[in-house]
């Protein structure tokens, strides 16, 4: 399955898919267009519209994939949103860990993209990038950056902003909190579900997760 030499141990990678075992339970990747009625998934990665310019997910999947407990509280916290006619848009959940080498070999630079040689929580299916959109009108809310904004005025504690922009990112954060989630201080989009460790790097295709999850 890896194409590439790593350090990286993918021998666990079959886990998530042994249904009927119970261990592997919290492992289980969830497709969270079937898992979460009326979620929005506009994946970055997959078109033209971020920062590389180019499609990364040469795929073009259409969904995304989250481990068991962070599909759930994902779900939870578009419950709550969907009470105040808003709604969760996912900008970005599981990555291949191919996709990191490729974002890696082609801008080399932390700031900006996961070391390797980590892996990153979006490899361990428990990182996904969010916003919020208004179900009344279908415009995002102004969280005062777009995704992938790599500078401070993306940061949780940058203050420079609107009363009404610092709003939106207060019930964002607070949202995705209450879940279980926890924030990134760089990045206002990016949530994580705690104890990383404990969810293998993954290296399989958007095609081969679908037809897994089936
Ligand atoms: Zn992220």
């Amino acid at each position: 399955m890896p194409k590439r030499k790593s350090k990286v141990n993918f021998a666990e990678n079959q886990h998530f898919f042994k249904k009927n075992d119970k261990r592997y339970d919290s492992l289980s990747m969830i497709n969270l267009t079937q898992y979460i009625p009326g979620i929005v998934i506009d994946l970055r990665y997959a078109g033209y519209n971020n920062f590389m310019h180019i499609p990364m997910y040469k795929q073009h999947p259409n969904t995304t994939f989250l481990r068991k407990p962070a599909a759930e509280a994902l779900k939870k916290a578009q419950e709550a949103l969907n009470q105040q006619s808003l709604s969760l848009v996912i900008w970005d959940g599981y990555r291949p860990y191919d996709v990191t080498v490729d974002f890696w070999n082609k801008v080399h630079d932390e700031r900006y993209v996961a070391n390797p040689k980590n892996g990153s929580g979006h490899n361990r299916g428990i990182a996904v990038d969010v916003s919020i959109i208004n179900l009344k009108n279908g415009q995002l809310l102004n969280m005062g950056t777009d995704f992938d904004n790599f500078t401070d005025s993306a940061h949780a504690n940058f203050m420079g902003l609107p009363d009404s922009v610092l709003a939106n990112r207060r019930l964002l954060r607070q949202t995705m909190q209450a879940f279980g989630f926890e924030a990134l201080p760089t990045e206002w989009w990016h949530n994580s579900w705690p104890n990383a460790k404990h969810f293998p790097i993954l290296n399989v295709t958007f095609k081969q997760l679908q037809r897994m999850t089936k």
